[in-house]
């Protein structure tokens, strides 16, 4: 498994499909999604070069990423995965960019942690865009509210808007509707696009993709 070359190559495809969609794409910057896998994978990641990268456990990233983040202080760690209020404070201590808020509760403890660790995170706020009772994320309909919510009442900056399409669906029309409602609500990001379907995601305004099998092999 050659990493260097594999993100080399999804970067290639980022750009490239950056330039097919003309004004529209954003600059599909690359979270290289790191999760079930090895420390020396996400080595040789940072020795070539790349330093964004996403995990989706809290416990998981605890064990993987304080020694790195000493070695290479420009890490940006992202939280791409599920909250537990629990998890709030370790989250708040190592992440840089938290992804999935996504309900009043974890907005509070999130703002609470962040003031008491005079830590500012940029967050963003998970969207459940094909209304999948399974799913994490706020419901299209409920999005005003909650943004209202995070923004006046708990006085938080929401920088991003992140979904996750239902895997057997075409994702184009879920990128469709979450960059409708980043511009709606004067969202800056937009995080979306997975090795399945981040071309996809660049064209429809993609500025964060997370990219995991893509660059380090299949999960078991
Ligand atoms: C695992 C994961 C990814 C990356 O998935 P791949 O299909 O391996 O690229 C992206 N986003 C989230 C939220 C994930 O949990």
């Amino acid at each position: 498994m050659d990493i260097a070359s594999q993100l080399a190559e999804v970067k290639a495809r980022i750009a490239k499909a950056a330039i097919g969609a003309g004004d529209v794409a954003g600059q599909g910057r690359l979270i290289a999604v790191s999760k079930t896998k090895p420390t020396e994978m996400i080595a040789d990641a940072l020795q070539a070069g790349h330093r964004l990268f996403g995990e989706n456990r809290v416990q998981e990233a605890i064990e993987k990423w304080p020694l790195l983040k000493q070695q290479y202080d420009d890490i940006e760690l992202h939280l791409i995965g599920p909250l537990q209020s629990n998890k709030a404070k370790d989250a708040v201590k190592l992440f840089d960019v938290i992804q999935t808020i996504d309900r009043p509760k974890i907005a509070k403890v999130i703002a609470r942690e962040m003031q008491a660790q005079g830590r500012n995170l940029a967050l963003f706020v998970q969207v459940n865009i094909g209304e999948e009772p399974q799913k994490a994320g706020v419901l299209p309909d409920e999005l005003s509210d909650f943004l209202q919510f995070c923004q006046h009442e708990q006085k938080l900056t929401i920088s991003g808007l992140m979904c996750i399409p239902p895997v057997e669906e075409a994702p184009a029309p879920y990128f469709a509707l979450l960059r409708k409602f980043a511009k709606e609500f004067e969202i800056p990001h937009l995080s979306m696009g997975m090795s399945n379907d981040f071309e996809t995601a660049v064209q429809l305004g993609a500025d964060y993709v997370r990219v995991g099998s893509a660059i380090f092999g299949a999960r078991d």
